[in-house]
C-alpha cells in the first residue's frame, strides 16, 4: 500500500495570499503546501481522501488516472470545495464516483452541492457522484477502511484507518473508543498545525503527546500553516516523528 500527500497545508495553504514572511517566501519546495489530501493506493484500489480546491493541481501532480473511491474527513470548505474537479473521473472511468462520510458530512455535501447527487446525464456535464454514509470498518478492494472519530473542536469528524496506517487530520482531541481503533499502526498522519496553540487543531506540543501515546513505528505531521518551517520542524522532532511535504510518498 502506497500513500501519497497531495497537500499537507492548512485552510490557507502555504505560501498565504498577501504574506511575505519567510516561510511564504522561502525557496525550500517543502515549504510549498497545497490544502490537505492523500491518496491512498493498493493495485488497482485508488482512494482519495477529501476534495479540497487544490484537487486539480493535485490530480495532475501526482497522475492519477482513476479513483475507486473518496473518503470525506468533514465539511469544511478547505476539504470539500475542489468536489467540481471530480467531473474528469465521471469522463474518464464512464461511472458514478462513489463517495462516504459520516452522516452530518453526507447531508452538508448533499445540500451544498446538489447538483453533483443527481441522476448522471450522458453527456457527464457536471459531476456524477452517490454518497455513502460510512459508519464502521468497510474493505475497499484489499484495503480494509475504519472511520475514526475525532473532535475538530466541538465538532466530531472522521479520520480513517487504512490497514496499518491512520490519516487524522484536523483534530483537538481524539476519544478513548478511538484510540482503541489506533492500535498497532506503522504510520499515524497526524494534524500538527502550528506551534501556537489553537481552539480546533493540535500545535506541535499536543500532536508530540498524541503521537506518543498512539506510539506508531512513525508519525508524519500534516495539515501545517505557514508558520511552520519544514527543515526547523524536521530538526526539533524526535526520530519516530517527521513532517510531511506535498508529494512525499510512504509505502508500507
Ligand atoms: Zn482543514
Ligand atoms: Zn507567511
Ligand atoms: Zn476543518
Amino acid at each position: 500500500m502506497k500513500i501519497e500527500f497531495l497537500g499537507t497545508g492548512s485552510s490557507a495553504g502555504t505560501p498565504v495570499i498577501t504574506c511575505y514572511c519567510p516561510v511564504c517566501r522561502s525557496e525550500d519546495p517543502r515549504n510549498r503546501r497545497l490544502r490537505a489530501s492523500i491518496l491512498v493506493r493498493d493495485g488497482d484500489t485508488r482512494l482519495l481522501v477529501d476534495t479540497g480546491p487544490d484537487l486539480r493541481q493535485q490530480m495532475l501532480r501526482a497522475d492519477v488516472s482513476s479513483l475507486s473511491a473518496v473518503l470525506y474527513t468533514h465539511f469544511h470548505a478547505d476539504h470539500i470545495n475542489g468536489i467540481d474537479d471530480l467531473r474528469a473521473f465521471n469522463f474518464a472511468q464512464k461511472i458514478v464516483i462513489p463517495c462516504h462520510a459520516d452522516a452530518r458530512t453526507a447531508e452538508e455535501l448533499e445540500t451544498r452541492f446538489r447538483y453533483c447527487f443527481l441522476p448522471p446525464d450522458s453527456a457527464w456535464a457536471k459531476p456524477s457522484l452517490s454518497m455513502h454514509r460510512i459508519s464502521a470498518t468497510e474493505m475497499f478492494g484489499p484495503i480494509r477502511v475504519t472511520p475514526v472519530p475525532v473532535m475538530h473542536g466541538t465538532l466530531p469528524i472522521f479520520g480513517y484507518r487504512f490497514n496499518n496506517v491512520a490519516y487524522l487530520t484536523d483534530l483537538k482531541y481524539i476519544p478513548e473508543d478511538s484510540l482503541a481503533l489506533l492500535q498497532g499502526l506503522q504510520v499515524l498522519i497526524l494534524d500538527c498545525l502550528r506551534y501556537e496553540e489553537h481552539p480546533t487543531h493540535l500545535n506541535v506540543e499536543e500532536a508530540l503527546y498524541w503521537a506518543r501515546r498512539i506510539g506508531a513505528v512513525q508519525t508524519i505531521f500534516t495539515h501545517m500553516t505557514h508558520d511552520v518551517d519544514y527543515a526547523t520542524l524536521a530538526r526539533q522532532l524526535p526520530d519516530t516523528a517527521t513532517p510531511a511535504y506535498d508529494g512525499m510518498v510512504v509505502a508500507v
